[in-house]
């Protein structure tokens, strides 16, 4: 495995450390290898309140397992047609899974940053929550952070003009980066970063890693 680079949240199988996103029920532990490690979560894309909750109950079985490290994705998106409030309600639940087992949390946000901060006020998480594929404003980016929100970038940073400037701006703490459904290679997210931020390669892996090890200690036993 290429351990150099992280991959916080891809759909693929992947060569370098990465967290595979479990997307339930579409797909099942069954995709589990030795070694690697998983998020599960029901994705708000694919929320039906005919089953939701029936899958809810297999995801709570599921993610006992230790090589589901985090729960999500997970989240809210007011450009689908899925009801706001059903899919809160199944966010709720996964939040609580999160805090239950004390794995954090891979959110999948559009157009829904208010309601997600508020919901973290509401709940006052222990565990860290991640929000993966950032598209928001700078101003959106500085409050997340502010409240201790990771962000995630992943391949629109190597187009967006707006992204790279959001990614220069702030706290470099709390970033990570992700191919998500591209199948672009996580390593040229590295690269623009390292011209976005011109550090160069070396820095920007030990700080991803460092970040990463602030949220799975896991990783950083080995
Ligand atoms: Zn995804």
């Amino acid at each position: 495995m290429m351990r150099n680079f992280y991959d916080i949240h891809t759909h693929h199988d992947s060569p370098y450390w990465s967290l595979r996103n479990i997307t339930f029920p579409k797909e099942s532990e069954d995709i589990i290898q030795e070694n690697k490690w998983y998020s599960a979560g029901l994705h708000p894309w694919f929320l039906d309140p005919e089953t939701s909750l029936y899958y809810l109950e297999k995801l709570h079985k599921i993610t006992i397992n230790q090589s589901i490290i985090a729960i999500g994705e997970t989240g809210l998106d007011r450009k689908i047609s899925v009801d706001i409030a059903f899919q809160k309600e199944i966010f709720y639940k996964h939040i609580e899974l999160s805090e239950e087992l004390k794995k954090p949390l891979i959110i999948h946000c559009v157009k829904a940053y208010s309601d997600i901060l508020e919901i973290h006020k509401f709940y006052k998480p222990k565990q860290n929550w991640v929000i993966h594929g950032f598209q928001g404003n700078i101003e959106i980016a500085l409050a997340l952070q502010k409240k201790g929100f990771f962000l995630s970038f992943g391949e629109n940073l190597l187009k967006s003009t707006k992204l790279q400037q959001i990614l220069f701006e702030i706290d470099k703490n709390l970033i990570l980066f992700e191919t998500d459904v591209s199948s672009v290679s996580v390593e040229v997210i590295y690269q623009k970063a390292t011209k976005v931020l011109n550090l160069d390669i070396e820095y920007i892996q030990k700080l991803i890693k460092k970040n990463l090890c602030n949220i799975f200690q896991q990783i950083c036993l080995f």
